[in-house]
């Protein structure tokens, strides 16, 4: 072996030797983002569920024909071929509309679209998950009709108090958001178990079975085509992510029915109901004025105290700045409640219970939940008064 070529053999086992381990690591790490449908199936934990949690869209439609109190209707179906109800309370009172909203703000006359201060009861929207894995709100908002209904929630436990505030309101309750996502949720519940069990039922994966993740799920949509392996619930059944729909030239059926509800209506709030992992957090709505920014601080200001007050974990209040250039956030749906109706609008994030992160437990996720609806149907009845 000449002199030359013996070095250069060195040098190739010595890269070799250097980079095993690296090749080594990326290849956990690869594994660690891969997950195959029937690996995400095997990974669900056997348990019973508590009674009180709804975690499916079976058995909706049958409870929604038997209220007594609330009034249900279907306002759109889905691409699956499933509807999507509103369930509401308090008859409306009419006003009249001479404008839609964004010409009377135009004509500096928000009351020509909706004069919502002669209203004797506020307008509440609450919109169940447009991502189906979030059935924390699915939960929560059946739970509340229950409680509408008959005084308890789906526990036994008695909610006069809530039942009281809720009934001196126009309530309009969309319990599921996208039933073609929630159907497709097979846990039911991501309480206890692990963050690539979210990603997996969350954002889905490719083909390959690389999870997709967030952010880079939301740079292909609508999400089909031959690369698309296990679709998330983050979609309807043709690949919409409702929270991210084309709002000037709708996709699917879901954001549209939302908005044409809230046009109709004039909510004086509306919130999308959303999970994550962190602790309960109410967020800015973007691309909304900064009095409406402040108003969704106040009201998370007064959340987070009852939060307090039952031992419940809460996040940091949300800023009110105006629209950031470099790193833009999203028109999405919260954005376009606004932008149709005038509401103060909002997301709210609602802890899963993921392990390691805030390890709530079901009773707690809906505590959270009721809590929210308190705080909100306290400030709307307080600005009324
Ligand atoms: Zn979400």
């Amino acid at each position: 072996m000449s002199q030359p070529l013996s070095r250069t053999l060195s040098i190739v086992v010595l890269i070799a030797v250097v980079m095993q381990p690296f090749k080594g690591s990326v290849r956990a790490a690869e594994e660690a983002d891969r997950m195959t449908y029937a690996q995400a199936k095997a990974r669900i934990p056997q348990r019973q569920l508590p009674d009180f949690w709804v975690g499916g869209v079976q058995g909706l439609a049958d409870r929604f024909e038997r209220l007594h109190r609330g009034t249900a209707r279907v306002i759109a179906i889905s691409p699956g071929g499933r509807p999507i109800h509103l369930v509401t309370y308090g008859t409306k009172e009419p006003l009249q509309q001479k404008a839609n909203f964004n010409s009377a703000i135009g004509g500096r006359l928000p009351s020509a679209y909706m004069d919502k201060g002669a209203r004797k009861k506020p307008v509440v929207f609450f919109v169940g998950p447009v991502h189906g894995h979030e059935v924390e709100a699915l939960t929560g908002l059946v739970n509340f009709i229950e409680i509408l209904e008959t005084g308890k929630d789906l526990r036994g436990r008695d909610q006069m108090r809530l039942r009281q505030l809720g009934l001196q309101c126009r309530l309009l309750i969309l319990p599921a958001g996208n039933p073609d996502g929630i159907a497709r949720f097979e846990p039911r519940s991501l309480q206890g178990m692990g963050h690539n069990d979210l990603r997996f039922w969350g954002q889905g994966t490719w083909s390959d079975d690389m999870l997709c993740g967030w952010p880079h799920v939301k740079r292909q949509h609508p999400l089909v085509g031959d690369n698309v392996g296990f679709l998330g619930c983050y979609f309807n059944d043709a690949g919409i992510n409702p929270m991210h729909d084309e709002f000037f030239a709708p996709m699917g059926p879901e954001a549209p029915a939302i908005l044409r509800l809230a046009l109709e209506e004039g909510p004086d709030l509306a919130v999308s109901l959303h999970s994550h992992e962190p602790v309960p957090a109410l967020l800015r709505p973007a691309y909304v004025p900064m009095s409406v920014q402040q108003d969704v601080r106040m009201l998370a200001e007064r959340y987070y105290a009852l939060l307090e007050e039952r031992n419940l974990p809460h996040s940091s209040l949300p800023q009110v700045r105006a629209e950031d250039s470099d790193s833009p956030s999203a028109f999405n749906l919260t954005s376009a409640l606004y932008h149709v109706s005038g509401a103060t609008p909002f997301t709210f994030e609602c802890p899963h219970g993921i392990q390691g992160f805030c390890e709530v437990t079901h009773e707690q996720i809906l505590d959270i939940q009721l809590t929210l609806y308190e705080a909100m149907l306290r400030d709307e009845l307080d600005k009324k008064r």
